[in-house]
């Protein structure tokens, strides 16, 4: 067959440990013998990322901005003991916060389902998508402790430093702590158009859940945002699709969340996203099979697995031993950017090839074909699954495809 050709690159980062090592064989094995692969290339792993004081990662972000889809690779984010590891010159940053930071996007994790591997709560058939906020509350808070007898105060100040207004938090008469946090309007405004351009692409109704009731300016103010740019902006289109979008408080939406057959995009307020993200991951089985995506106000996209570089395995593969690390996040990274290539650039055969390549892979998967970390998970009729190491499982989904 004649290789499908791309019109417009797409942003390859590459990354570190294990992830680098399947990153290089997915390619290999499963996308360039088909594709005629046109990628801008840039190398996020750590060495590389060290050498260059960390520009690399801006410069990907940037080319992100510029060709609208990017594919990433796991990567370190380094801690004291990376800094000894790797000899690096300082700490660096979490390379996701920053190409977060240079798109302004929203971050949205979903499950990939596979038949034989059932959720913990049976009764959820689809996907729950969680959107999270990726600014604000107690991540960007100042927070003290305070001794009985004190008071704490929230003062506003104009940019002259002269006090706007001043309300007490609490008089204190024994010891205790005291926090401040903050969010933005354009940040909120940013994340209600991501969310509402990722449920558009992927036909999802949406569902906002905060505490507007007890918060009545803070928490209100997601509400209202939301519900300004539903109205004047999404409201129309989203009929046209037969969803909707729904404001709830937080609370009702955990409830109605475990009620559900799945098949919603949850938007969380950072805190809510980073808890219910992991429990959502956890109740549909394994880190590797949970999928993410970066989506910027203005419709740019960047795709990766939700795990990090899954060092352990990483260290065995290292001594020569053999590992069986699941690859299937890491193949929808892929398939995601290469799915919305072809969408944006009018070619129906390389979005045709993605979705071919994920069903390859479910299809593997179901006929008892996996990594070990299915294997416990694992329940279909008739089917014994065969645990295959890394390499040897993308070979099997070659097979397929
Ligand atoms: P991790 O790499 O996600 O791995 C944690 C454990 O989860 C693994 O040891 C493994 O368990 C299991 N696991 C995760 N992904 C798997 C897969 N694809 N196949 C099979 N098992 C998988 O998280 P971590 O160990 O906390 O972090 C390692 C490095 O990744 C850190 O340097 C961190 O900074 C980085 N990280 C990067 C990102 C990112 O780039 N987006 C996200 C998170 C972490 P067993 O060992 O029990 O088999
Ligand atoms: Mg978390």
């Amino acid at each position: 067959m004649a290789k499908i050709a791309m019109k417009t690159p797409i942003v390859e980062m590459d990354g570190d440990e294990m992830t680098r090592v399947l990153w290089k064989w997915i390619k290999e094995i499963l996308i360039e013998p088909y594709v005629d692969l046109k990628t801008e290339y840039y190398d996020l792993g750590l060495p590389e990322r060290d050498a260059t004081d960390d520009k690399v990662t801006e410069l990907s972000a940037e080319a992100t901005k510029r060709l609208g889809v990017a594919v990433k690779c796991a990567t370190i984010t380094p801690n004291a003991q990376r800094v000894e590891e790797y000899k690096l010159k300082k700490m660096w940053k979490s390379p996701n916060g920053t190409i977060r930071r240079i798109l302004d996007g929203t971050v949205f994790r979903a499950p990939i389902l596979v038949k034989g591997i059932t959720p913990y709560v049976p009764g959820w058939k689809k996907p729950i998508v969680i959107g999270r906020h990726a600014y604000g509350d107690i991540y960007n808070s100042v927070e003290s402790r305070v001794q009985g007898g004190q008071s704490a105060y929230l003062v506003v100040c104009d940019k002259d430093g002269k006090e706007v207004s001043r309300q007490l938090v609490h008089s204190f008469k024994g010891d205790g702590i005291v926090q401040g946090v903050h969010n933005l309007d354009a940040s909120i405004f940013s994340f209600a158009r991501s969310c509402f351009n990722f449920a558009l692409d992927n036909n999802l109704p949406v569902w906002l859940g905060a505490k507007d009731t007890i918060s009545k300016i803070y928490d209100h103010r997601f509400k209202d945002i939301f519900a300004e740019i539903y109205e004047n902006e999404y409201r129309a289109k989203f009929e046209e699709k037969g969803i909707y979008y729904m404001y709830t408080l937080i609370d009702d939406v955990v409830a109605r969340i475990m009620r559900s057959e799945g098949g919603v995009l949850w938007v969380c307020k950072n805190y809510d996203g980073d808890v219910m993200s992991d429990m959502v991951a956890t109740a549909y089985g394994s880190l590797g099979m949970m999928s993410s995506v970066l989506v910027s106000p203005d419709g740019k996209y960047e795709y990766e697995a939700a795990h990090g570089t899954v060092t352990r395995h990483y260290y065995k593969w290292r001594e020569g031993q053999e590992t069986s690390t699941n690859s299937v996040a890491t193949i929808w990274a892929w398939t995601g950017a290469l799915a919305k290539r072809g969408e944006l650039d009018g070619t129906p055969e390389l979005t045709a090839f993605a979705k071919k390549l994920e069903r390859a892979t479910i299809e593997t998967i179901e006929s008892g074909y996996m990594t070990g970390d299915l294997i416990p998970l694992f329940k279909r009729e008739g089917v014994t699954p065969v645990k295959l190491e890394s390499r040897a499982f993308l070979e099997k989904i070659a097979e397929k495809l």
